[in-house]
């Protein structure tokens, strides 16, 4: 692979003449990468689940302008999904995945089976600083350890300078911050907004399984987040949090399953508006047997 540094108009990117690498073996990824680091460039590592839609782009594109060389993880991890089906169910298309990073100009994309994660001896249990007590960490039992042990598994075959996530998923976004404290590693985790479909919809994997009559209702979640932020500090908390359970659920194909209003940095639920603190609604909503999630910053 010949990499080169061109200067673009407002910074350095880095290029090659040959297309994408793909890489499937530990080894083969962390030699890789040792080769990229001794030219002393900076490596920036976007981990995701695949089936790549204009959020997962976006990383991208930021870690391809905020470092040298840009690697992506393609991996539907096992160990996070508390539902087998969902696991079983979760979109795949490889060869578009595939094709979508080419076109970006990704530098390079790590498509592990699950033997080069799991194998070998690794932590298996993580202080999570309390911060998976709710919401996600409450709904989904045992999911951020599974998050914990893949992300710090791909960081230690990976050792990026900077790790790309979304606020999509805003307690994974806290709880990987978290992790990158206490397991002591020199990262830099850069979050990137939600990206959305011109109805407002968060993108998302998922998206795809929804029928087209789930599809045209799940714009209510974002619409029923707006009203959040519009009522926030004119109602109480839990009249707000009462309406935008009213308005989700009278859909009839959307039912809420949990909609929570915290401070941004313990995750704590909040009970009267403060001004002092950055604020958050979170909400996850079911529909069939696709889950959704979505939050909006009400404060910062
Ligand atoms: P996933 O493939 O769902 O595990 O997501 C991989 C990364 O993409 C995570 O950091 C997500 O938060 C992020 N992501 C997923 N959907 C979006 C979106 N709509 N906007 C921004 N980031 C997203």
């Amino acid at each position: 692979m010949f990499i080169k540094r061109v200067f673009y108009p407002d910074h350095y990117i880095c290029t090659y003449f040959q297309k994408m690498e793909k890489v499937i073996n530990r080894q083969e990824c962390k030699k890789l990468l040792d080769s990229v680091r001794k030219q002393n460039y900076s490596i920036g590592f976007v981990p995701t689940m695949g089936a790549l839609h204009e959020g997962h782009l976006e990383l991208i594109s930021k870690s391809l302008k905020n470092s040298d060389f840009t690697i992506s993880s393609i991996f539907v991890n096992p160990t996070q999904f508390n539902n087998r089906s969902d696991y079983e169910n979760y979109p795949r298309n490889i060869n578009d995945d595939l094709k979508k990073l080419e076109d970006i100009h990704c530098h390079c994309v790590f498509v592990p089976k699950k033997e080069q994660i799991y194998s070998g001896n690794g932590r298996s249990s993580y202080d999570l600083g309390n911060l998976d007590r709710n919401m996600e960490g409450a709904h989904r039992p045992g999911h951020f350890q599974g998050v914990a042990m893949v992300v710090d598994r791909l960081f230690e075959i990976i050792q990026p300078d900077m790790a790309f996530f979304g606020e999509k998923d805003f307690q994974q976004l806290q709880i990987i911050k978290h992790l990158v404290k206490t397991l002591g590693y020199d990262i830099q985790i850069v979050s990137c907004p939600i990206i959305r479909e011109d109805d407002g919809l968060a993108m998302s994997s998922r998206n795809q399984r929804l029928s087209e009559k789930q599809r045209q209702v799940a714009p209510v979640i974002y619409e029923s987040l707006k009203l959040a932020h519009q009522l926030a500090g004119k109602k109480t908390v839990d009249d707000v949090k009462q309406m935008v359970k009213n308005k989700v659920n009278q859909t009839q194909l959307l039912h809420v399953e949990y909609f929570e209003i915290v401070d941004e940095n313990s995750l704590e639920e909040i009970t009267t508006w403060k001004s002092s603190i950055k604020i958050r609604a979170c909400i996850a909503v079911n529909t069939g047997d696709i889950r959704l999630i979505d939050n909006v910053k009400i404060s910062s």
